[in-house]
């Protein structure tokens, strides 16, 4: 039963979308629109079976409330997930449907980019709703949100590397990044111009060795890059990472990443804690794509007012440090208080605004 899914968390509303024409068969969650319509990527992914799918775009929506919420964002959360194979599955008319189920909620879900979605994705199911953002051309479009995404983790892994390795440069501070794809290749550009010497992992050996040549990292196996012998390691693939299994072999004392849902489950925060890990929680520090979006949804693009509110992001997360320090807790404990904090008060105001 949906209802007593453990990720259901409330959720305001879970929509079904198929279209047999085109194969489509998607989900969208809608976590809270407290703050504002929610807004939050499209993945495409091709799942085992349905109630990954299920939980994985519940996870996600609930992220997206937090980041949104963390990010002082006028937005609320939600995500979709189209299941299917990226590489092999993706048709105009497969968007133009799904567009046609996004817009079916009147607004209240606006999606953008996520794993194994394209503007160019994006823009064909513009061509059946408005509810959508990430957009290139056009007057207040934002483009690709993961350099964005991407600059706040690497300001976010400063301010990590700050705060548990003491130092201010990255040079020669030796970071795993793990998932090559939009964010992690523009994560890598960044950490390497900084002197970070890189290990890198991804499943496709086209993206690890250009970025082997680009960067003069070294690889490993997928499977491997969580444990390496490392300072920082930076999940950028899926969610998840962070696991009984993996726990044990983890060797980086921190952890920051641009992946959403890094954690398993909420107690490998504490894990991670009690092993001296630093863990900056995964959707404050990937907060700057969204931040992109939020301005296209408000028709008020400014790269430059962009660019200072992502650079925010590091003073949040260290404010989030010192807290969890201070009060002996997780930092995932911590951000989640606060962002749980900035959703009652927006609920408690529209209640006050119903009145
Ligand atoms: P992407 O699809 O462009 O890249 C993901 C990459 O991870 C791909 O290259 C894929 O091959 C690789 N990958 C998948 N499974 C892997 C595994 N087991 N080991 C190693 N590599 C693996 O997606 P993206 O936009 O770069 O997003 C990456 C992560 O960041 C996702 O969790 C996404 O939700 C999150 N995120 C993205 C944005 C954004 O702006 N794009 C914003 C916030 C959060």
């Amino acid at each position: 039963m949906l209802f007593d899914f453990p990720d259901f968390d409330n959720h305001e509303l879970v929509l079904f979308g198929r279209d047999a024409a085109t194969g489509l068969s998607a989900i969208i969650a809608v976590h809270s629109t407290a703050l504002g319509p929610a807004c939050g990527g499209c993945r495409m992914w091709p799942y085992a079976n349905d109630t990954e799918a299920m939980r994985d775009a519940l996870r996600l929506s609930r992220g997206m409330s937090y980041k949104n919420a963390m990010a002082g964002l006028p937005l609320g959360g939600g995500k979709s997930v189209i299941i299917g194979d990226s590489r092999k599955d993706k048709s105009n008319e497969l968007f133009r449907a799904f567009g046609r189920v996004i817009d079916s909620l009147g607004g209240k879900y606006i999606a953008a980019e996520d794993v194994g979605i394209s503007v160019a994705d994006v823009m064909m199911m513009g061509q059946t709703t408005r509810h959508v953002a990430g957009l290139s051309g056009g007057h207040d479009a934002s483009g690709d949100p993961s350099p964005f995404t991407a600059y706040g983790v690497y300001l976010g892994i400063k301010a990590a590397v700050r705060h548990k390795l003491g130092t201010d440069s990255l040079k020669g501070v030796r970071v795993a990044v793990q998932g090559l794809g939009n964010v992690g290749s523009h994560l890598c550009q960044r950490l390497a111009d900084d002197g970070a010497v890189l290990t890198v992992a991804d499943i496709h050996a086209d993206a690890v060795s250009r970025a082997v040549e680009k960067f003069a990292a070294r690889a490993v196996a997928p499977d491997q890059v969580h444990g390496v012998d490392v300072d920082v390691y930076a999940p950028c693939a899926l969610g998840a990472v962070i696991n009984p299994r993996t726990l044990g072999e983890i060797k980086a004392k921190v952890v920051a990443g641009g992946a959403n849902n890094q954690l398993e489950t909420d107690p490998m925060g504490e894990a991670l804690r009690s092993l001296g890990i630093l863990y900056a929680p995964d959707y404050v520090i990937n907060g700057g794509g969204i931040i992109n979006v939020s301005a296209e949804v408000t028709q008020a693009y400014d790269r430059d007012s962009v660019l200072r509110q992502v650079e925010r992001i590091p003073v949040t997360l260290t404010e989030i440090f010192r807290r969890a320090d201070r009060e002996n807790r997780p930092t995932s404990a911590v951000a989640d208080q606060m962002a749980r904090e900035i959703l009652s008060a927006a609920k408690g105001g529209d209640k006050k605004q119903a009145a």
